[in-house]
């Protein structure tokens, strides 16, 4: 993609393809108290007491990536806000000198009496899950009839003055693909960006995918028409390709990883919630962390290892012909 503004990007970490990662998702739980259909349709199978990355290996990866050019993390999951801890993590991380960004996403369960805790714990900017505007739906979608509770989240967020307030919908064929002037409605009088992503096929969900998946193009195409127009993507800036409308308050992001040259444009690495180093959400193999987290003295090691494995980075996925590599679903990962 060509409209990437490209003037302050990372020269630490680089790949064979000329791509730099100043982004780093970093999943610290798969727990999640969400079933939704198309990630955890059974909820979370594994075992709640799993032995994830403690506040002292987050900080030293968090040191390690912002030596390597880092400035935005996200933290993810499963659904992070489940760990008693998070707040404490977001602000070793927003705390951090090198660190410009502090950003999460999450299924909104916490954020209506925790919105203005997590602002203050230095975090810049927020996304949150809804599937569906409507009350039904999102149950039928999640498991949980919490639409309302999320929505005042969603208000306590604005006001409590994150930077950026994001929702994610994931676009599922007749299910949710009729509510699309709904969410652009929403946007028109509320500083929010909708993100519209593609269902994406894991190891899980094969079946589902052949269902629902449907094409983001036609949004894109639609928002062209009626006046939105494409802002110039930030060198550290997500997935998305971003529209903006003179008459809109929010914006509108379309995520399309299905698009010819969608990877031309990653920036992002991500840590599992055990400590792998991953280099593609859909790649073959992930290489453990952990062992070099265990004290600072490691530093120089954890350096040399994350810096040699740059190499190994694909220059695209191979989600076009049906290769989800070892990604059963994304609560495992990191969405
Ligand atoms: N639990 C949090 C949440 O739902 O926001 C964070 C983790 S979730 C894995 C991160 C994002 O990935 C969510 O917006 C979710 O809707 C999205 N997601 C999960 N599985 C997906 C799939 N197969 N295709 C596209 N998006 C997916
Ligand atoms: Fe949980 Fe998020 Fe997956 Fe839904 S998308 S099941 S909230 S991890």
């Amino acid at each position: 993609m060509d409209n990437i503004d490209n003037s302050s990007g990372s020269k630490g970490l680089t790949d064979g393809f000329g791509r730099s990662f100043p982004y780093l998702r970093l999943s610290i739980t798969d727990v999640c108290n969400f079933r939704c259909d198309y990630c955890l349709p059974n909820g979370y199978q594994g075992c709640k007491k799993a032995d994830f990355l403690s506040i002292d290996e987050i900080k030293r990866l968090v040191n390690v990536f912002a030596e390597l050019g880092t400035n935005k993390i996200r933290i993810t999951g499963g659904e992070p806000t489940v760990r008693k801890d998070f707040t404490k993590i977001a602000q070793l991380i927003s705390s951090h000198s090198s660190i410009s960004t502090t950003a999460f996403t999450t299924n909104g369960y916490r954020l209506a009496q925790n919105a203005k805790i997590w602002r203050n714990a230095g975090i810049d900017n927020i996304n949150i899950s809804i599937d569906s505007l409507n009350k039904e739906r999102f149950f039928q979608i999640t498991g949980h009839d919490r639409l309302s509770e999320i929505l005042k989240g969603i208000d306590a967020a604005i006001n409590v003055g994150f930077e950026k307030v994001k929702i994610n919908v994931v676009l599922l064929k007749g299910v949710n693909d009729g509510e699309v002037n709904d969410y652009l409605s929403w946007a028109k009088s509320s500083p929010i960006s909708i993100r519209f992503i593609e269902l994406m096929q894991t190891g899980d969900n094969q079946q589902y995918f052949q269902k629902y998946h449907t094409s983001a193009i036609t949004i894109s195409d639609e928002l062209i028409k009626t006046g939105w127009t494409l802002r110039k993507r930030n060198f550290n800036a997500g997935p998305a390709q971003e529209y903006i409308h003179k008459d809109y308050q929010g914006s509108v992001g379309i995520i399309s990883p299905y698009s010819k040259d969608f990877c031309k444009s990653c920036n992002r690495l991500r840590i599992t919630s055990n400590g792998d180093l991953r280099l593609c959400l859909f790649g073959s193999q992930g290489v453990s962390l952990r062992h070099l987290l265990q004290s600072d003295e490691q530093k120089h090691l954890l350096i040399k290892l994350i810096s040699s494995q740059l190499a190994f980075k694909c220059s695209s996925h191979f989600l076009a012909l049906g290769d989800t590599g070892i990604t059963p679903n994304l609560a495992s990962i990191g969405g």
